[in-house]
């Protein structure tokens, strides 16, 4: 019987999951939809409690990550610790979230650096998907400091998880990090960089969560000192392949997921 998927949020049209989802049905014959669709929050209950029936899996971003765990029968430990669900799957007659955000970025850094371990980390941002990254750096044994404007949001983390808090960029500088990430929306459609780009240094590996544009200002100064750079798309296609691995209990290839986010 085919099955169907849809993303949840408000906005939603920006999604690029239906595009990477199909792409995986089409490459593994999987007799599947995925739709996108718009929730508003007060009308994320009923749609939990109503439409959801109709759906096998959820993909679920912004602004709901953090309150639909509310309707669900149960949370995975990684969700429950970043405090966020962005996939909702059912498993006989209970119906799961978890986090993919996670796997998604550890799996991108993956791609620049081998070992996580001892290496000094730079995240600005301390939003939701701050939260994911800095859980599995801390996993992954690296050392964590974060800014964030709101210093609140960095100190939040911090006690949840570990790391340090950087309360003034201006006290970082000359200051050696071998990793360097964005997590802001800063750069996001605009030309605007979250670091002046003295902080980059040759061979350093400089992250940009922003996937829209790719090649943001933030990673162009990077490359221009010499940084190895890992673009956005990375992660959100290492998090979709989660997603598509817990629906459909099969592996798909990144080249897949990847191809299918440079359509449109
Ligand atoms: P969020 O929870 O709303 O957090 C936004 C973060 O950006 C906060 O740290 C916020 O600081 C900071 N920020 C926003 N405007 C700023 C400004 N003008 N100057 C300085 N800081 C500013 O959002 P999120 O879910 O964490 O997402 C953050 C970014 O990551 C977005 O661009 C999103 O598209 C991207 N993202 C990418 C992926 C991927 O797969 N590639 C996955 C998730 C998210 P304050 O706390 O001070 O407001």
């Amino acid at each position: 019987m085919k099955k169907n998927y849809a993303v949840i949020g408000d906005p939603i049209d920006h999604s690029k999951s239906p595009v990477l989802h199909q792409a995986g049905f089409v490459e593994l014959e999987i007799d599947a939809s995925f739709t996108a669709v718009a929730v508003r929050p007060e009308n994320l209950e009923t749609f939990m409690r109503t439409d959801f029936v109709g759906y096998s899996g959820l993909a679920v971003t912004l602004p709901h990550k953090e309150t639909i765990g509310h309707y669900l029968d149960g949370v995975s430990a990684v969700a429950q610790q970043i405090g966020a669900v962005n996939t909702v799957y059912r498993e006989a007659d209970r119906i799961l979230g978890t986090n993919t955000d996670c796997v998604g970025a550890l799996r991108a850094l993956e791609t620049e650096v081998s070992d996580l371990r001892d290496q000094s980390v730079l995240v600005l941002g301390a939003g939701g998907a701050s939260r994911a990254l800095v859980f599995a750096l801390l996993k992954g044994g690296a050392r964590v400091m974060i800014y964030n404007r709101t210093i609140e949001k960095a100190e939040k983390i911090v006690h949840d998880f570990g790391g340090t808090v950087c309360p003034d960029l201006e006290a970082l500088r000359g200051e050696h990090f071998d990793i360097i990430c964005n997590t802001t929306s800063v750069g996001l459609k605009k030309w605007e960089s979250p670091l002046p780009a003295d902080f980059f240094v040759p061979d350093q590996v400089v992250f940009d969560m922003v996937y829209d544009p790719l090649e943001t200002r933030f990673l162009s100064e990077a490359n221009a000192a010499g940084a190895r750079t890992i673009t956005g798309d990375k992660m959100l296609v290492y998090q979709a392949l989660e997603q598509f691995r817990i629906w459909h209990h099969r592996d798909l290839a990144p080249e897949v997921m990847e191809a299918a986010f440079f359509i449109i």
